[in-house]
């Protein structure tokens, strides 16, 4: 069979342990062997490495591929279907393009979207990622993304579906679960942005977070939320939550929720909308005043708290930081590595084992993706540098010499090297 024989390369595996210098040969869709020395096969494509940085691809913890780099969500509910999945593909290229091999999606902003775009990029119909597709958000009414006005045609909310009851939940998710979502995400509290439901508030119930998680156990599907405010956090775990974005106000209960819970859940704080917002935003008209700064100020400085103390108690913490906002746009995803290193004091290696290894058990598939060892998913990147040195060389698409993704170049290493 003919492989591609990466040598002499600097293998930084994904789970924490030093860099070697050595081999990876790939076979397939998968990685037949690493070590010292491997002997090429006859055919085999080598590629001398030289030293250069051999890893898995990055992973994010929380896409929305079907944002539009747009500086209000109402823009969602404007752009027709069909202009809104040219952009969605468009986005998951540029993941690739980034070395970004993996997404964990966070919510679509049209019900089908994330789940067309995930079957044509497997199909092999459009390069990106391999994605986990999610349902838009569900929220109840008034919540987080329902944007609807009753002299709106109620149509135009398709950023955020309400619903109101477990009845409503419960038919939401089912809903989504047929159309052929693998994440079902819920909006249990509100947030930085919406000054009438700021992040200490709950807007979902118990009953309404159970229906959900109820449907996603019985389908075997993932539950991810948008929880901010301690009792959210709270009802996210006693339900079974899987991935906990923010968590910003998770009081001593909350967290000592999250440790109990920490062999199963995942907490994403999705920094970087948040630290862009605040230092980033201004040349896009966003609405400023004295008040919005302290209070995005004092979230931004309550998450990172959180996440430290998270990250003490053993709780996988990772990166993906709601990118696909003007001010925070799509493609610049590797800045949350750096995020890390600079907020949460992650050593760069934390960071990048977050962004792989972790990754990796984020999209379920634990030992096969965001590690690079004989048998795992042969999704690497090949990077010109040390990004232990420097953390932010992996933000520089022109130091991703390649990116391969299940054993097949997205980008080829130039000829020669
Ligand atoms: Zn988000």
């Amino acid at each position: 069979m003919l492989g591609i024989l990466f040598r002499d390369a600097s293998i930084l595996d994904g789970t924490g342990a030093r860099p070697f210098r050595g081999d990876v040969r790939v076979d397939g869709a998968r990685i037949a062997a690493v070590g010292p020395r491997l002997d090429a096969s006859p055919g085999d494509t080598v590629v001398a490495c030289a030293g250069a940085t051999l890893m898995p691809g990055l992973i994010e913890p929380h896409a929305h591929l079907s944002f539009l780099d747009q500086r209000h969500p109402g823009h969602f509910s404007t752009i027709p279907v069909e202009e809104h999945l040219l952009a969605t593909l468009k986005h998951a290229k540029l993941y690739l393009d980034s070395g970004f091999t993996s997404c964990f999606s966070a919510a679509a902003t049209k019900p089908r979207l994330d789940i067309v775009v995930r079957d044509a990029i497997a199909r092999g119909d459009h390069p990106g990622p391999r994605l986990l597709a999610a349902s838009v958000q569900l929220t109840v009414t008034g919540g987080v993304g329902d944007l609807r006005q009753l002299h709106l045609d109620p149509g135009e909310a398709m950023y955020t579906l309400p619903c109101d009851g477990p009845v409503e939940f419960r038919r939401a998710a089912r809903e989504a679960c047929r159309e052929g979502v693998d994440v079902l995400k819920i909006v249990p509290s509100g947030d930085t942005s919406t000054p009438a439901i700021p992040s200490p508030t709950t807007l979902m119930t118990d009953d309404e977070v159970a229906a959900v998680c109820e449907v996603a156990r019985e389908r075997g599907k993932r539950v991810a939320a948008h929880a901010r405010s301690a009792a959210s956090v709270k009802m996210c775990v006693r339900h079974g939550v899987d991935v906990v974005y923010h968590a910003t106000c998770a009081d001593d209960e909350a967290l000592d929720m999250l440790e109990a819970a920490k062999e199963r859940v995942f907490v994403a704080p999705a920094l970087s909308v948040t630290w862009t917002r605040l230092h980033e935003s201004g040349r896009f008209g966003l609405p400023s005043s004295p008040e919005l700064t302290a209070r995005i100020e004092r979230d931004l400085a309550m998450t990172c708290e959180r996440m430290i103390e998270l990250k003490r108690r053993g709780v996988r913490v990772l990166p993906g930081g709601d990118y696909g906002f003007a001010w925070n746009p799509h493609g610049n995803n590797a800045r949350d590595l750096a995020f890390f290193v600079d907020l949460l004091g992650f050593t760069p290696m934390e960071a990048i084992v977050a962004a792989t290894k972790f990754g990796g058990e984020l999209m379920g598939q634990p030992g096969e993706l965001g590690v690079v060892r004989e048998g795992a998913l042969a999704d690497l990147l090949l990077v010109d540098g040390d990004p232990l040195a420097d953390i932010t060389i992996l933000q520089d698409r022109t130091r991703l010499r390649a990116i391969m993704k299940d054993g097949a170049f997205h980008k080829a290493p130039a000829p020669g090297s």
